[in-house]
């Protein structure tokens, strides 16, 4: 694996099923997200259940708070959103 990639190429996909942009590499997220944050933007970087890819998001109070991770967060967001 020592293929002589750019640098500054971050790669992301639109697997998603929440249409998310999905980032095959962690470290790619998190600069993603502290790029933002620097701009005074609140968002992290956290895995996704659906895609098994890193999104970018912004912080639900309620996973600041420690109440439930954000997979359990965005899991009860897609079922509430979800057509019938
Ligand atoms: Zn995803």
């Amino acid at each position: 694996m020592m293929a002589p990639a750019p640098s500054r190429v971050v790669h992301w996909t639109r697997d998603c099923p929440t249409g998310k942009r999905g980032y095959m590499d962690k470290g790619d997220a998190k600069k993603v997200a502290s790029a933002m944050r620097r701009e005074g933007t609140k968002v992290r970087a956290y895995p996704c259940d659906q895609c098994s890819e890193f999104h970018v998001g912004h912080m639900p109070k309620a996973v600041r708070d420690g109440e439930v991770s954000a997979s359990q967060f965005y899991a009860q967001k897609a079922e509430a959103t979800a057509p019938v």
